[in-house]
């Protein structure tokens, strides 16, 4: 059965990445978009090969679509999966989910409550490297995780370089935009949860109104492992990273901290040095795969809309240590304000 999507969002993203991602699966068919403004919906169809433009979330889901792949901005999220998810359309929404993890919990009830699949667009637990360190650890490789590093300071390109850095009312700011991602990963690839949160952030010249572009965070994990992440939109020649140091050895991982299958990974034990191969897969490819099988009822999405509450509870908790100058814990069943 071919899975016919509607995209909510005439979006860079889907643009770039997902409109192929689906396109790849020999059963996905992007047969709609979805804009605010009639014009853009028309020029985005013309542009992108896509069949039906809607200017308005009603027509879209009375139309003929299996599932929906939201990529609005971060305020938008919210009511229209719980749209999608009356309208009985699978949903596939970027991260952050919504502004709070309470608003994300909802979105996580309605569909679960009308029986369709939600995910979250996490696409870094489809890199390989990321799966690649992920069993490196299980297999005990490095022996007890006892520490890990996440460098995810890039420079925002110019094209981006709108409501990210403008607009708090649409959940701009580096946190809620990659702070998640690096809270995902770190779940994703130690198999635990953080419970406690410390974080500073600075405004370094490229966002406004009272938004973030820069941000250091240290967390503690379940097993008393402590990480550190640092984000930002402003840093030109950082290089992104990933490691994790264990008892018997460190994972190093460099370049990995982005959309495209690149990096490299090495192993250092007392063996010496071992370069690890990984998959190349690109990564949306994977998650729109792993999201059709699970349409079908085999397994879950990649990362699931639970695993998009956890990563915005970990974003909620950093930006109010931020705030109030102490460490926060993280629960993803009560979020912020507490
Ligand atoms: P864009 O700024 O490209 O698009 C967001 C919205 O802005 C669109 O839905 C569109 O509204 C509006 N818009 C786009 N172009 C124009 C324009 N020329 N003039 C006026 N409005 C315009 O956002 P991104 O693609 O960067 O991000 C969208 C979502 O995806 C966010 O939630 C973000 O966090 C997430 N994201 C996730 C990534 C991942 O790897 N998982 C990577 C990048 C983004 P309308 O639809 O009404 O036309």
């Amino acid at each position: 059965m071919t899975v016919k999507w509607g995209l909510i969002g005439a979006s860079t993203i889907a643009r770039q990445f997902m409109i192929n991602a689906i396109r790849s699966q020999p059963d996905g068919e992007v047969v709609a978009v979805m804009s605010s403004d009639a014009g853009r919906a028309e020029r985005y169809a013309r542009d992108n090969g896509i069949p039906h433009h809607f200017s308005d979330l009603d027509a879209l889901l009375g139309s003929p679509v299996d599932a929906v792949y939201i990529s609005t901005t971060n305020e938008l999220h919210l009511e229209q999966t719980l749209a999608a998810a009356r309208a009985g359309k699978h949903v596939l929404c970027e991260k952050p989910l919504a502004l709070t993890s309470a608003e994300a919990r909802k979105m996580v009830a309605a569909c679960r409550k009308a029986g369709v699949v939600m995910g979250t667009n996490h696409h870094l637990r489809n890199a390989g490297a990321h799966r690649a360190m992920r069993e490196a650890i299980a297999a005990g490789r490095i022996g007890r995780p006892i520490a890990a590093r996440v460098f995810h300071a890039v420079y925002l390109p110019e094209h981006l370089q709108g409501w990210r850095i403008r607009r708090p009312e649409a959940g701009g700011g580096v946190v809620l935009d990659i702070t998640v991602h690096d809270a995902d990963t770190l779940r994703f690839v130690l198999g635990e949860d953080p419970s406690e949160i410390s974080a500073v952030v600075q405004s370094a010249g490229l966002a406004s109104g009272g938004l973030e572009d820069g941000a250091m965070t240290v967390m503690k994990f379940s097993s008393g492992l402590i990480a550190q992440t640092h984000e930002s939109f402003t840093v030109r020649y950082a290089g992104t990273g990933f490691e994790v140091h264990g008892t018997e050895g460190s994972l190093i991982a460099r370049d990995v901290m982005t959309q495209k299958p690149v990096g490299t990974l090495m192993l250092h034990t007392a063996a010496g040095e071992e370069e690890l191969s990984f998959d190349r897969e690109d990564l949306y490819t994977r998650a729109l795969r792993q999201f059709h099988a699970a349409i079908r009822g085999e397994g879950a999405p990649s990362a699931t809309g639970e695993d998009g509450v956890w990563s915005l509870a970990v974003a909620e908790a950093a930006l109010e240590s931020a705030r109030k100058g102490r460490s926060v814990s993280i629960d993803p069943q009560l979020g912020s304000g507490r």
